[in-house]
């Protein structure tokens, strides 16, 4: 077992993905395979088959669909922007979301500008703050703040959902890791790369009360 941990540990980026999508994409297909067989059988109950099988297909088409995002060649278009309104920008995007769950979103703080790719940093809130309203179970609020401290610009993500096993904390970000039914694993994956593109980088922190806090720090 250690043995092979040192050498998962190794396997580069690039083995992780395919063994990753290998495994991703063979699970669905077995599946469907199966269900087939018993069409093929003449089985009874084909309406409930049939769901298994679209969402099945369908699981698989999210994964395909990532993993077209992360090949693509990412060409970095960076001006200086307002990172309050590039923030709000996705706040508003996420809110319908987050009312149905009666979690409210703000931001709060400094509005400094800072030179960046937009689209790039925009999907990063969105992945992080899509996570947090998916965490929360209950009604509460996810609060983004900002502030600098020397050449830095310090955003706080902080939400009230169940927070993260400190066991589990290193593997976020490990391409394909989910805790969740229907999630792909790869969200973190490319926020962590969108943000080392931008000299940035993501610290997790358990929350004294409630939560979880994802910290970015980015160079001013
Ligand atoms: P996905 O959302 O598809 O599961 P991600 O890479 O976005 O993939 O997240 C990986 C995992 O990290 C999630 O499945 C979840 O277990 C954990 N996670 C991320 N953000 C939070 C959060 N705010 N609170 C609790 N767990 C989280
Ligand atoms: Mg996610």
């Amino acid at each position: 077992v250690e043995e092979m941990m040192i050498r998962s540990e190794k396997m580069s980026i690039a083995g992780q993905l395919a063994a990753g999508i290998a495994h991703e994409i063979r699970n669905p297909l077995t599946s469907i395979k199966g269900f087939l067989q018993l069409l093929q059988a003449g089985v009874n109950r084909k309406d409930v088959y049939y769901k298994i099988m679209i969402d099945e297909i369908e699981k698989m088409e999210t994964i395909t669909s990532e993993l077209l995002f992360i090949s693509k060649p990412l060409t970095d278009n960076k001006q200086e922007e307002s990172l309050s309104q590039m923030i709000e920008d996705v706040l508003e995007l996420l809110r319908p979301q987050a009312k149905l769950k009666n979690i409210t979103l703000d931001v709060l703080g400094e509005e400094p500008s800072i030179y960046c790719d937009k689209s790039q940093i925009k999907q990063v809130f969105i992945n992080i703050i899509k996570n947090a309203i998916e965490a929360m179970e209950e009604p509460g609020s996810i609060t983004v703040t900002i502030r600098l401290e020397d050449d830095e610009v310090i955003i706080d993500i902080a939400d009230e959902g169940p927070g993260i096993p400190e066991e589990v904390i290193h593997k976020l970000g490990e391409p394909f890791f989910t805790t969740k039914q229907h999630g792909t694993g790869l969200g973190l994956m490319i926020t962590k790369q969108l943000l080392e593109r931008h000299q940035a980088n993501l610290e997790i922190l358990q929350n004294e009360i409630k939560g979880s806090t994802f910290r970015i720090r980015l160079p001013l």
